[in-house]
């Protein structure tokens, strides 16, 4: 047996960071392309940047409201999430949700009229710097005065990549003018979150969710210094300290706090001796430890993830953001939790974890971090009951995942929602939205191929595999036209209900029992003693087998010969086509501009699904039928998802149409970067940020897996010279770089044993040498 092997990624400290004064630390990088920054204070745009300057860990998420500038009035605090802290609004809901923690950033200074600061919006030259390469949001307002004072302040805030349970704030104040007696508090306002408390101590909080057996415990330290010189502080109330000192022109003062957060998953499990011991690690190590620890951890990510693009400035920074966001949004460490739908940056979708995960990121961690897109699907693993439960509930066999996924893997749709005309509509995709299952088993087969992880097969895998597959034996039913049917469903295109046949789910699902039948025959032959258990716990038989076969054989697929198209579900052709054209430059999406009922009689689609399918299972579309499908749903699509375009440019470019794939790249990229739009108010689209990943390195570079090596055919843009990233596959790291100009594409074997790489179909032997290849387009 073997796991997936690990792969050293420099985790070494550099020693040139230990005489950093925090001043340096303060200041970020100038490279355009790594930061975001943002200037003042716009009303309407600050919740969009508080999502998209969100830093993250996987385990802690914090966006980006400011702290330093909060005075009277209250502004909504820097929201903390932590993964896996679910509760439900009553004993009786079903539905739970993230509830935000404790927020402990908050800060003001008092002078002896009031706080220097009322609003946010009175700070004039405020900047607010995220700095990506070193996991770091960066604040800084100069001239920041009343006739009194003047300061210069920096900030800085991190939640560490190295050390997850923690946190650290550190401001810099300069004194530029004014001799007056300071007050400077730092609070820990836990107004805004629903959680029942335990027990508030002057540096300790601890409470638990309401309905869901969850514990937490935030520990704090705080500390000020003047001139190098420590200041006591006043114990003010449970978690809220204050300074108080006399300025002096010249003067510098420094503020330092720490916190550790633990959640335990029981009531029985006390988080407080560990957030005790993380705080105590972090004392030990200081901030400068604590910093550089960070700073090595994103280093080793940005080793491991970055792409870069010579020749495209714009596209280069949306993808430095997306891998940015990608790689806050996992932890390799917790397999209880799974990444929501906006990650930890935001409320929308209350942290609920869709499909988006398996098709949209696995593809990113699977590639660039295999340790995280294990944990991932352990997640599912763990949450395999649930998906019993539910498929059993609904009188079907195997597991069924929730489309909406929360703690335990029970169902969490929501079953209603208000629409877009205030009318409450019933959401069935809670119920009918089932192709989850086969995503999840095709997560599972893309990361067992990608890195031979043969111990989480046995453990994990082959289960997921075989339980999704037996629900989808026995969802489909054999009709009298000698096809298994699969009725009453939702594809990915949501704006058709109750659906029959849909020809995404019904290809995937056919797929999905394909590739259990050939896990069981693995299985029986390589490791027959984990397969006579197995076969035992789930009480699968030959003649089972058998039937699954059947089924397979004989799944009504859509597909027509004599059009070379795949009819999206039964009824689909006969339904109005609308041309979207018409509706060229409209602000709303077309289930608003038509109404709900002229939509779901029409063959608008409100994202990719027959394109979905031929992005996933391109094997499937032989001969000119590829593109033909695509250039059908392609015009009838809306893209009333924010999932929508990446994948349609991820096909564009696989098909050679790199024109419309960079048209599809840079609509993606708006989605969380338009100055112009708002919409990411309740957090980033990580989905459109994974999907973006996907079409630059799957999609134009032209990454594909393959049994016995990698392949790749690149179709670049015109505008990208050349491209450069990284990708692991079983146990190597491949540092892969195209050159559109020379037309030649350079492989490096930097970890692993030679291995075969297959450039524009051409098998070349990949060893400890560079390679220089050609490549044809
Ligand atoms: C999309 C789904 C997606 C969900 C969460 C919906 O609008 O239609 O495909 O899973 O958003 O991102």
């Amino acid at each position: 047996m073997t796991a997936a092997r690990k792969i050293a990624v420099n985790p070494t400290t550099d020693d040139s960071m230990a005489g950093r004064t925090m001043a340096d630390i303060l200041t970020g990088t100038q490279d355009p392309a790594w930061i975001f920054a943002v200037d003042g204070f716009e009303p309407m745009m600050e919740s969009s940047i508080e999502s998209r300057f969100a830093i993250s860990n996987g385990f802690l998420g914090v966006r980006a409201a400011r702290s330093t500038t909060r005075g009277e009035r209250c502004v909504v605090p820097a929201r903390t999430y932590v993964a896996g802290l679910f509760d439900s609004p009553t004993a009786r809901q079903a539905t739970q949700a993230l509830v935000p923690a404790a927020s402990w950033l908050g800060n003001r200074i008092v002078l002896p009229g009031g706080p220097l600061v009322r609003h946010p919006g009175d700070v004039p030259l405020h900047r607010m710097t995220l700095d990506m390469e070193r996991g770091v949001l960066l604040g800084e307002s100069d001239h920041l005065s009343t006739p009194d004072i003047g300061l210069c302040v920096r900030s800085l805030r991190l939640v560490s990549l190295s050390e997850r349970a923690l946190g650290l704030q550190l401001i810099q104040w300069d004194v530029e003018h004014g001799e007056v007696d300071v007050t400077f508090e730092a609070t820990t306002d836990g107004r805004e979150f629903g959680l029942a408390t335990d027990r508030l101590d002057q540096d300790l909080g601890l409470w638990h969710t309401r309905y869901s057996e969850k514990r937490l415990a935030l520990a704090v330290l705080c500390s000020l210094q003047v001139d190098g010189r420590t200041v006591q502080p006043i114990a003010l109330s449970p978690l809220k300290w204050s300074w108080q000192w006399k300025t002096r022109p010249g003067q510098l003062a420094s503020f330092e706090r720490f916190v550790a957060l633990v959640r335990t998953d029981s009531l029985e499990l006390d988080p407080e001796p560990q957030a005790r011991d993380k705080l105590a690690f972090a004392q030990r190590t200081g901030w400068r430890g604590v910093v550089t620890a960070h700073e090595a951890a994103w280093k080793s990510r940005w080793q491991c993830s970055d792409v870069t693009i010579a020749g495209d400035d714009d596209a280069q920074h949306a993808l430095r953001f997306a891998a940015y966001h990608l790689n806050s949004a996992a932890n390799p460490a917790d397999q209880r939790v799974s990444i929501g739908a906006r990650a930890l940056t935001g409320d929308d979708y209350h942290g609920h974890v869709f499909w988006d995960t398996e098709i949209f990121l696995l593809p990113f961690f699977t590639l660039t971090w295999p340790e995280a897109a294990r944990s991932l699907l352990m997640y599912r693993y763990h949450t395999l009951a649930g998906a019993r439960e539910k498929a059993a509930a609904m009188g079907w066999r195997g597991a069924l995942y929730a489309w909406e996924s929360a703690a335990t893997g029970a169902e969490v749709s929501p079953e209603q929602l208000i629409g877009p005309d205030r009318k409450l509509v019933a959401v069935l995709c809670g119920r009918q939205e089932q192709h989850i299952s086969a995503d999840i088993a095709y997560a599972v087969w893309q990361y067992w191929q990608a890195t031979e992880d043969d111990d989480f097969l046995l453990q994990a895998g082959a289960e997921i595999l075989l339980e999704t597959a037996r629900f989808w034996a026995s969802r489909a039913r054999l009709e009298a036209d000698g096809q298994c049917h699969i009725r009453g469903v939702i594809g990915p295109d949501e704006y058709h209900e109750d659906i029959d046949d849909n020809a995404y789910t019904n290809v995937m699902a056919r797929w999905n029992i394909h590739r259990a039948l050939d896990i069981a025959a693995l299985l029986r032959e390589r490791w027959p003693v984990r397969w006579k258990v197995l076969a035992v716990d789930l009480g699968l038989s030959d003649s089972e087998l058998a039937e699954w076969r059947k089924v397979a054989a004989t799944m009504k697929t859509g597909f027509d010969p004599k059009t070379g198209l795949f009819e999206q579900f039964s009824g689909y052709f006969q339904l109005e086509d609308i041309d979207l054209k018409n509706f060229a430059g409209r602000s709303v999406p077309m289930d608003v501009v038509l109404g709900r009922e002229r939509t779901q009689h029409s063959q608008v689609v409100k994202q990719p699904d027959v394109v979905a399918l031929l992005g996933l299972l391109p094997e499937e579309f032989g001969g000119d039928t590829a593109i033909k499908n695509f250039r059908y749903y392609e015009a009838r699509c809306g893209h009333g998802s924010s999932l929508s375009p990446a994948m349609h440019g991820m096909v564009a470019a696989r098909l050679g149409d790199s024109a419309t794939a960079l048209r599809f790249f840079h609509q993606a990229a708006a989605i969380d970067l338009s100055d112009t739009r708002v919409g990411s108010a309740g957090g980033i689209h990580i989905a459109a940020l994974g999907g973006i990943w996907m079409l630059s390195v799957l999609g134009c570079a032209g990454v594909s897996l393959r049994s016995d090596g990698l392949a790749i055919d690149p179709q670049l843009p015109t505008g990208w010279n050349s491209v450069a990233f990284s990708v692991q596959w079983r146990g190597r790291r491949i540092k892969i770089s195209i050159d559109r100009t020379e037309r030649r594409l350079h492989a490096t074997l930097e970890a692993g044993e030679p291995m075969m790489l297959f450039v524009g179909g051409k098998p070349n032997r990949l060893a400890s040498t560079a390679a220089s290849l050609p490549i044809a387009w």
